[in-house]
């Protein structure tokens, strides 16, 4: 007996869907947001999650990078650590969020963090060349984001794929280690940790016990493998963050999951040294080479 023609059209379009969904794609939702607060927004590119009272993850859940934007309100102003992808208006999203001046700092400047930095005329930048360089805007990496299975549902409605790429962003201010910046009853410092690149920098909330730790650590496979990445600075800027880990309540990374233990620090950097000095075995992934530890990995060339 022959199907109704109904049942061969799902079925044809099931097969369509499955093929063109990507594996990282499959284990959404991740099981950590469940037990998270979420806060409705119009933009269903975003979803935005409530952490602490002020602190906001701003999350994009369908490309693959999983990034997540912070926004931090004070009683004065607020802060967006990073920006994400530039794929949708983070800055739209913010302004439903808070009605406060926004400044923009970035946990680094790879173009998954600094894609709607040229929304924003306050953008706090580090004092690299690196830094510099990527103000410019570039298109390689951007036009990457979208290759095959790298999108995981639809993208935004008026997105021109073709035209995407990272757009020129000017830095108005520079920062330094240990800079503090005071929002209102809440400072936030900056805490160098150049490595993964030079840029990169880590926010503490200290009287909160909050750290946002960027690319440096996320539960996921941390990426050691471009040039730009400097495996002893790296060492060294993970040990200084283990440091600090006693005195924490949350790390809050910036890819995949916006919730953390501090005592993933110290981990990371036993893990960090155990391959430094060989003694952790590597599988190949993806013509790359992964460290894997519990609840994280090191992807390098
Ligand atoms: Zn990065």
């Amino acid at each position: 007996m022959k199907p109704p023609i109904e049942i061969l059209l799902i079925v044809g379009l099931l097969t369509v869907a499955s093929a063109q969904t990507p594996d990282w794609c499959k284990s959404q939702p991740r099981s950590a947001y469940r037990k998270l607060e979420r806060v409705r927004i119009a933009d269903p590119w975003f979803e935005v999650y409530k952490i602490r009272p002020g602190v906001f993850a701003i999350y994009e859940p369908h490309q693959f990078e999983e990034v997540i934007s912070y926004l931090v309100v004070g009683s004065r102003q607020a802060l967006l650590f990073d920006t994400g992808m530039g794929i949708s208006n983070i800055k739209a999203v913010v302004e439903e969020l808070t009605r406060l001046p926004v400044s923009v700092v970035n946990s680094h400047t790879h173009n998954d963090h600094v894609g709607d930095n040229w929304r924003f005329t306050e953008v706090y930048g580090m004092p690299t060349d690196f830094t510099r360089t990527n103000a410019k805007g570039s298109t390689a990496d951007a036009q990457a984001e979208l290759r095959p299975g790298q999108i995981c549902g639809t993208l935004p409605a008026g997105f021109d794929a073709k035209s995407y790429r990272t757009r020129a962003f000017h830095i108005s201010h520079w920062l330094h280690d240990g800079d503090k910046i005071n929002l209102g009853d809440r400072t936030l410092e900056i805490i160098w940790t150049p490595g993964h690149t030079p840029d990169s920098i880590a926010l503490l909330d200290e009287q909160n016990g909050l750290l946002f730790t960027g690319d440096t650590y996320y539960p996921g496979p941390i990426y050691l493998y471009r040039p730009e990445t400097d495996l002893d600075a790296y060492v060294l800027s993970v040990q200084r963050l283990a440091e600090l880990a006693p005195r924490l309540q949350l790390l809050l990374p910036a890819h995949n999951v916006p919730v953390a233990d501090p005592s993933y620090l110290p981990r990371v950097f036993d893990a960090i040294q155990q391959v430094r000095h060989g003694q952790a075995k590597s599988v190949p992934s993806d013509g790359k080479r992964e460290y894997r530890f519990e609840g994280f990995s090191f992807l390098m060339s």
